[in-house]
C-alpha cells in the first residue's frame, strides 16, 4: 500500500515542531520564556496592548451606540406615524 507510506513520508513535511510562546495580538513568537517576558516588557507589545484595550473599549461603546441607534430608528418610525396622523387630522378638518 503506497498511500500509507506516502502519507507517512509527506506527513513529515506537514508537521512542524513548535515549542515556545506566541503573543497572539502581536503575532510575536518567542522560543523561550525569557524571550517572551522580554517581549512583554517591550514597547512593541505595550503599543499593541494599548491599541487592543482601546479597540475593545470602542467595540463596547459601539455596541451601546448600536442599541441607541436601534432605539432611535424606532423613535423615527413613531415620528413618521405621528406625521401621518397629523395629515389625517388635517384632512378630517377639511
Ligand atoms: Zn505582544
Amino acid at each position: 500500500m503506497g498511500i500509507r507510506s506516502k502519507c507517512l513520508r509527506d506527513g513529515q513535511m506537514l508537521v512542524v515542531e513548535v515549542s515556545g510562546f506566541l503573543c497572539k495580538p502581536c503575532n510575536k513568537f518567542s522560543s523561550s520564556k525569557e524571550e517572551s517576558d522580554m517581549h512583554l516588557r517591550s514597547y512593541t507589545h505595550y503599543k499593541t496592548f494599548s491599541k487592543l484595550v482601546k479597540a475593545k473599549a470602542q467595540i463596547e461603546k459601539g455596541k451601546e451606540r448600536d442599541d441607541m441607534t436601534k432605539n432611535g430608528e424606532e423613535g423615527e418610525d413613531e415620528g413618521e406615524d405621528g406625521n401621518t396622523e397629523e395629515q389625517l387630522n388635517e384632512s378630517d378638518k377639511l
